[in-house]
């Protein structure tokens, strides 16, 4: 299985602005190389709403530069899921085009449960799941 390693620091980032969007989902953008993520770029949800959420493209280009100054790229994106399991909905999977762009999906757990964070990643327009590595931040 294929892994993606996120530090610490960026998964409680993308828990904390989860949780801050309830009840609508949030969404943002992930900045790494080769597999690993240096930081999540919190964007806008041009469909705010409980089930649905648009990166604002605006946001992806300004970060897709910011990155290739760093040499770094957008590696994937992150969105919630307030009350439903962190898989792939039928509209994830409908929207998935860019072939090798990771997913992370995080479900706020509800009444003081833990949220469950799960790594995808795109491949032939499907999701297949992604070893989840959380590294020390
Ligand atoms: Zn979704």
């Amino acid at each position: 299985m294929m892994r993606l390693r996120v530090p610490r620091g960026v998964i409680d980032a993308v828990r904390a602005h989860a949780r801050r969007d309830l009840p609508d989902e949030c969404c943002g953008l992930l900045v790494g190389a080769d597999g690993r993520v240096h930081r999540a770029v919190e964007t806008r949800n041009l469909r705010a709403g409980p089930t649905r959420y648009l990166v604002d493209p605006a946001a992806q280009f300004a970060a897709m530069r910011e990155a290739g100054r760093e040499g770094l790229q957008v590696i994937g994106a992150y969105h919630s899921h307030p009350g439903a399991p962190p898989l792939p909905s039928a509209t994830d999977v409908r929207e998935a085009y860019e072939t090798g762009f990771f997913h992370l999906i995080v479900a706020p757990g509800a009444g003081g449960a833990p949220d469950e964070v799960r790594a995808w990643r795109v491949a032939q327009g499907r999701f297949e799941p992604v070893e989840l590595c959380i590294e020390p931040a």
